[in-house]
């Protein structure tokens, strides 16, 4: 089998208490969920929620005795840079199949990738829709053989399995009680489905979701009965807080997250937690969690999309 270590392989990710006077007016206990401390590479992209579904993921590799690992994703994503630096640490050859051409020079977290050893794979947006197709990998690569297809942001059952982890330490942590609320921010919704599979009957999870276009209900229901789960309420989709789509911002999502950052120590990353955070802090201004809730907020980690989006846009972020 395999060996890895995370910087909190023996103990959970923490637990910590978020001060701010806006709790203390609107009488909510916020704790964040630090798995952007669940490390397991220097890089710090084998990390947060990508780690996650990784995990079981390799377990399943190891046992079925595949060679390679083949994935796909945007020349910006996180599960590429973690799938990249799992397959330099242990030694497995990873492939990647990337939407859109390859712009060179590469950008970091590409270029990250390139350095871990990964192949890429890049096809044009329309070929790309048909990635989950039969054939459609062996049609890419040529001679590929011996290869686990782990889906676009690394999310399958098994990715679920990793994530229904998160309620059961965030309750151990939260000194056994389950919280009122977990708040998560959703791509392709894996975590939050994993999350929904785990939790407490009496937590509410809401998904702030990152991406236009109103899809993540119908494709959470879908992976809860592809993996057996069984019917769980209390759940739903945020999507006031996508700023216009993935990856979109704008000025007042830059400026809370650079005050965060002050303010609390620790950063958000500008696709998926600034603005989980920034709806986080909206939803509790206006009034939505009932005074006494105990809010735990995910933070799924991400931070290596920072450089890129630097780079990309100039230096807004701190
Ligand atoms: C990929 C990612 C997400 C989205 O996770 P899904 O399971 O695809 O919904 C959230 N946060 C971070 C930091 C991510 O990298």
């Amino acid at each position: 089998m395999y060996q890895l270590s995370s910087s909190y392989a023996l103990e959970n990710s923490p637990l910590q208490t978020l001060h701010d006077p806006l709790f203390a007016e609107k009488q909510v206990t916020v704790k964040v969920k630090r798995d952007d401390l669940l490390v397991l590479d220097e890089e710090m992209a084998l990390c947060g929620n990508k780690w996650r579904k990784l995990k079981y993921n390799i377990h399943f590799f190891y046992r079925e005795k595949y060679r390679q690992i083949v994935t796909f994703g945007g020349a910006f994503s996180n599960h590429i840079a973690a799938t990249a630096s799992a397959g330099k640490l242990l030694g497995i050859p990873t492939h990647a199949i990337i939407r859109g051409e390859l712009i060179w020079p590469l950008n970091p977290t590409l270029e990250f990738a390139e350095t871990c050893g990964m192949l890429f794979w890049p096809v044009s947006r329309r070929a790309y829709k048909n990635k989950s197709e039969a054939g459609f990998v062996e049609s890419i690569i040529p001679d590929i053989y011996g290869h686990y297809i782990i889906p676009e942001g690394g999310t399958n059952a098994l990715a679920l399995q990793g994530a229904k982890e998160l309620p059961t330490e965030i309750s151990q942590q939260n000194e056994c009680q389950p919280p009122d609320y977990m708040l998560t921010c959703c791509g392709t919704g894996g975590t939050l489905a994993g999350i929904i599979q785990g939790k407490a009957p009496s937590t509410s999870a809401i998904g702030i979701a990152v991406l236009k276009g109103g899809f993540l209900e119908a494709d959470i229901r879908n992976l809860l009965d592809c993996s057996g789960a069984q019917k769980v309420d209390k759940w739903l989709i945020n999507n006031d807080y996508h700023f216009g789509g993935y990856a979109k911002f704008n000025s007042s999502l830059i400026q809370f997250m650079n005050d965060f950052k002050i303010k609390h120590q620790f950063a958000l990353d500008p696709i998926y937690t600034g603005k989980l955070f920034y709806g986080a802090f909206d939803l509790i201004s206006k009034g939505f969690f009932p005074k006494k809730s105990t809010i735990v907020i995910i933070h799924s980690g991400g931070l290596q999309g920072i450089a890129g989006f630097n780079q990309r846009f100039g230096q807004l972020l701190l």
